[in-house]
């Protein structure tokens, strides 16, 4: 187990090799990773940021079983879910934009407001999980994310208790008890 000192809170892509051993002999520290495609998106190859010196595989391959998504633009790498160690260090956390974010409490709160009032056109009345808000919106899942988090703190939306959280949905401004009479 690592100290939470030696976690690294940045994430640098080495590379992509179309074999899985190349991959791996980019990944020099901490953090780093490289992705194999091999005609399509085949695996993302990590070194646990947490320091424990694992190297973790995660697939890209949605024909092979469940996979993850990632995403590359102008902020940098994104990996959608999050990665959740079973066995060994157990370690929880995404990769944003080239940050690694753990999930024992973000330690600096991301600020996505400028996308608050799109999210919050895109909930209603009936919860909504953000990743499929995400995809509608062509936006990346972590940014929906902390937008629709941003709308709770401020009251207009509320984060359901459903599974394991990430369903929201609009809350209604209007006095209570009146809110069923309003046309939405
Ligand atoms: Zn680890």
């Amino acid at each position: 187990m690592s100290s939470e000192r030696d976690r690294k809170r940045a994430f640098a892509l080495s590379g992509r090799a179309d074999v899985r051993d190349a991959a791996l002999a980019m990944l020099r520290e901490p953090g780093d990773g490289a992705l194999v495609v091999r005609g399509r998106p085949r695996w993302f190859i990590l070194k646990c940021p947490c320091g424990c010196g694992d190297d973790i595989s995660i697939n890209l391959d949605s024909r092979t079983g469940p996979a993850w998504r990632y995403y590359q633009d102008k902020h940098g790498f994104t990996l959608f879910p999050s990665i959740w160690r079973e066995s060994g260090c157990r370690s929880h956390f995404i990769i944003w934009a080239n940050r690694i974010l753990w999930f024992d409490g973000y330690d600096d709160e991301p600020d996505e407001s400028d996308l608050e009032q799109t999210v919050l056109s895109a909930l209603n009345l009936d919860e909504r999980h953000f990743a499929e808000i995400a995809q509608e919106l062509d936006q990346i899942p972590w940014a929906v994310l902390a937008a629709a988090r941003g709308l709770v703190r401020k009251g207009l939306a509320e984060e359901t208790d459903r599974e394991h959280g990430g369903w929201f949905k609009r809350r209604w401004a209007g006095a209570p008890g009146f809110w069923h009479t309003e046309v939405l």
